[in-house]
């Protein structure tokens, strides 16, 4: 047997001593505990040895004796506690079991209060678009509209505008069960032509969608245009622009406005008003305006196929001079992945569709006349 003592550092505290901390070594003996340091020995022998816990997360390990009061000794070496002469003694015995059961508490209790804080950041993370959507949705659209018509103002003076009343005329009939469909959810509308070589269309927040002549000009049909028109508008309707802006300006617009403090949050998206003039070229947010420009397609009875044949056309179209940056190449690449996941989703989908109205060739040669 061995009966060299084990040995553990330690702490000795002498509450008469103006609480004087000296450390040392403690020794477990066969019927005692001793702490020794270079000045001093103190022995507490088993019998009526008091052992607790304490400290935050009470990992130290207190020794006193009624015998020597005043005189305390700790060690932050839990396994002080696994001694087997301890063991050995059913009073000291008992009260390491109830030390050991209160650490255990101790450390359950502090990784389920760790795991909530994590389940909440968590969870934040994976309901922020969620909660983004819910704040954009809860924003007035008219913020949105009084920016697009700021940045309109300045579009006026970069491009060349097509004002034609019959022209337009043309295009409303053409479009206008998509227009009706997408109104049905409070989106405002408006369309204007520019004279640009470039294929692209883009919406403005609010609901300003400018069309360029390039667009028309490399489009085969109506659908091919209305499905381009539907993305752009499902970009106004899911409040793309102002989700873009909430969502770079992170958690604390969301923790705020879900606190209810709604004012604040409308501070800071206001202050960044400029930003909502770009589309971040988000891929979820693109991918979301294709499923939802191509579901109010369908529901306005446009074949959604011109949207499909439309992204063919830029596919092939890609890599040649077209790739301009101002083009809507370059913020909606037509990648087979794309074009791929639009024929998903009309697999297995029943929809009637109608022939949209007017002759696209004839409106085609106006807007060339007017060019
Ligand atoms: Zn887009």
């Amino acid at each position: 047997m061995n009966t060299k003592p084990t040995t553990f550092l330690g702490i000795l505290m002498d509450s008469s001593n103006g609480n004087q901390r000296e450390s040392g070594e403690i020794k477990v003996n066969t019927s005692s505990i001793t702490f020794e340091s270079e000045s001093q020995k103190v022995e507490f022998s088993f019998h009526l040895l008091q052992i607790t816990n304490g400290g935050n997360n009470r990992e130290l390990i207190f020794f006193a004796h009624p015998n020597k009061v005043g005189l305390t000794f700790y060690t932050t070496q839990k396994a002080i506690l696994n001694e087997s002469v301890f063991h050995e003694d059913p009073e000291l015995k008992a009260q390491i079991m109830v030390l050991k059961s209160s650490r255990r508490k101790i450390v359950i209790g502090t990784s389920i209060g760790f795991g909530i804080v994590i389940a909440i950041i968590i969870s934040l993370f994976l309901l922020k678009e969620t909660f983004v959507e819910a704040l954009a949705h809860k924003a007035p659209i008219e913020w949105e509209a009084k920016i697009g018509d700021k940045l309109f103002e300045s579009l006026k003076y970069q491009y060349e505008f097509i004002h034609n009343d019959s022209l337009e005329q043309e295009f409303l009939i053409a479009a206008k069960p998509l227009i009706e469909q997408v109104r049905k959810d409070g989106t405002k509308v408006e369309f204007y032509f520019i004279k640009q070589a470039t294929i692209n269309a883009f919406a403005l927040p609010g609901g300003k969608v400018v069309i360029q002549t390039g667009l028309i000009d490399h489009a085969k049909s109506w659908e091919e245009v209305l499905g381009v028109v539907g993305h752009e508008l499902a970009h106004v309707s899911c409040r793309h622009h102002l989700r873009g802006v909430i969502n770079n300006l992170g958690l604390y617009v969301i923790v705020s406005s879900l606190i209810g403090d709604f004012n604040s949050a409308a501070g800071a998206i206001i202050n960044t008003g400029g930003d909502l003039a770009s589309l971040s070229n988000d891929r979820a947010f693109e991918t979301e305006a294709d499923e939802t420009g191509m579901n109010n397609l369908i529901a306005s009875h446009i074949d959604p196929k011109g949207m499909i044949s439309f992204f063919n056309t830029l596919k092939k179209e890609s890599g040649s001079k077209m790739d301009d940056y101002t083009s809507f190449m370059s913020t909606h690449p037509a990648t087979s992945e794309r074009i791929q996941h639009l024929k998903e989703l009309l697999e297995n989908r029943k929809y009637y569709i109608r022939p949209v109205k007017g002759d696209f060739k004839a409106f085609k040669k106006h807007i060339n006349q007017l060019k």
